[in-house]
């Protein structure tokens, strides 16, 4: 191939997402196979959102409202902010490449950890920007390490809370403290995927509240975990009407599909099955931890609805192996593998086939 590409994605390779269902089934030959690795709601999603998105379906021949206008109005309302502090888009994905393309200039650096989401790394690395890595300390943020990481060229700083893929978190106040401490030309981002399974009270609940104060701070949230729509794309995100303006320009005109705008709204108001959804979530975790208590393995507590393991054994060949069961979790290097929380069913079923690997 003689068409040369950007320096910048030289060493990028594409995302690797967990195996689907269909092709573990064609590999192994099996009928039934579970996935536990990608964090989805077991549950699916809302009906009340099924039953929009097909009363939505006469709608397709037309390009989707390009501002989202109705999503945009739900969210202000629901958030109590302005339209104008708030985005949609096509999942927090989009968003985390919509902010590198808007911000990241050659060599500014940003400020991550490891392990996190790996969106950070790639998209600041495709734009020639310099990942600056602060590993975790007790498997969560390091924030005075991060601190300590900030100079002249420091762009953005990435907090996932709670973080995957460890599950743990940091408190309103951790959180606090670090805001008082970034100058204001640094973004902060705090990309908030699993707060809806939150079980503590000193999380940081109402980031929403904390932009009054600090302008340079970004809230990002998403449908795709809490709500069951990792299949319709979509997400958003809250901050300053300046920085929001930014990423106005640089985003696609359509971003947002109409099926996931009609989407978005209803899972919003369906509450009840969001409350379904943290509590079949925090019954599969309180199981799986007794189980996991019982063979004596350390995970550190998730705040999620996934738990990341150590099981004594390299977590790709359990991943290996777990899978010719009709069981997909992901490995996560050395003896550490991710779980996803499913059904009481499934939930089952994992342990059953973990102890079996194992044995
Ligand atoms: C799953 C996940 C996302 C991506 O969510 P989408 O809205 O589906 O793009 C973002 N951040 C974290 C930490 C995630 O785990």
């Amino acid at each position: 191939m003689s068409i040369s590409f950007r320096e910048e994605i030289k060493n990028l390779k594409a995302y690797e997402p967990g195996k689907p269902i269909e092709d573990v089934k064609k590999e192994y030959g099996l009928s039934k196979v579970i996935k536990l690795a990608s964090n989805e709601n077991p549950l699916g999603c809302s009906p009340k959102v099924k039953e929009a998105i097909i009363n939505a379906l006469d709608e397709l021949g037309i390009y989707p409202d390009g501002n989202a206008t109705l999503l945009k109005e739900t969210l202000s309302a629901n958030l109590q902010v302005n339209v104008d502090e708030v985005l949609p888009s096509s999942g927090s994905d989009e968003m985390i490449d919509i902010i590198a393309k808007a911000y990241i200039n050659k060599d500014d650096e940003v400020i991550m950890a490891d392990i996190t989401f790996p969106r950070y790394i790639q998209t600041t690395e495709m734009m020639g920007g310099t990942p600056v890595i602060v590993p975790l300390k007790e498997f969560t943020f390091d924030l005075d390490g991060i601190l300590s990481k900030i100079t002249d060229k420091t762009k953005i700083i990435w907090i996932c809370n709670p973080n995957n893929p460890t599950g743990t978190m940091i408190t309103e106040k951790e959180f606090i403290d670090f805001l008082d401490k970034v100058p204001s030309n640094v973004l902060v981002i705090s990309d908030e995927a699993y707060r809806e399974y939150v079980t503590r009270d000193d999380y940081p609940h109402n980031t929403i509240n904390l932009l009054k104060k600090y302008s340079n701070l970004l809230v990002m949230r998403t449908f795709s975990k809490a709500y069951g729509l990792a299949g319709i794309r979509v997400a958003y995100t809250v901050g300053h009407r300046d920085i929001i303006e930014t990423l106005n320009r640089v985003r696609g005109p359509f971003n947002v599909n109409t099926l996931a705008q009609v989407a978005a709204i209803e899972a919003l108001a369906d509450e009840e099955f969001l409350r379904k959804s943290y509590e079949l979530n925090l019954e599969g975790k309180n199981y799986i931890y007794n189980e996991f208590d019982k063979l004596g393995f350390y995970y550190p507590p998730s705040e999620t609805n996934h738990i990341f393991v150590n099981v004594g054994k390299n977590g790709q060949e359990v991943f290996t192996e777990m899978q010719k069961r009709g069981v997909i979790i992901r490995p996560m290097g050395g003896d550490f593998i991710r779980v996803s929380i499913g059904t009481m069913d499934e939930n089952r079923l994992f342990i059953k086939e973990l102890k079996e690997v194992l044995a």
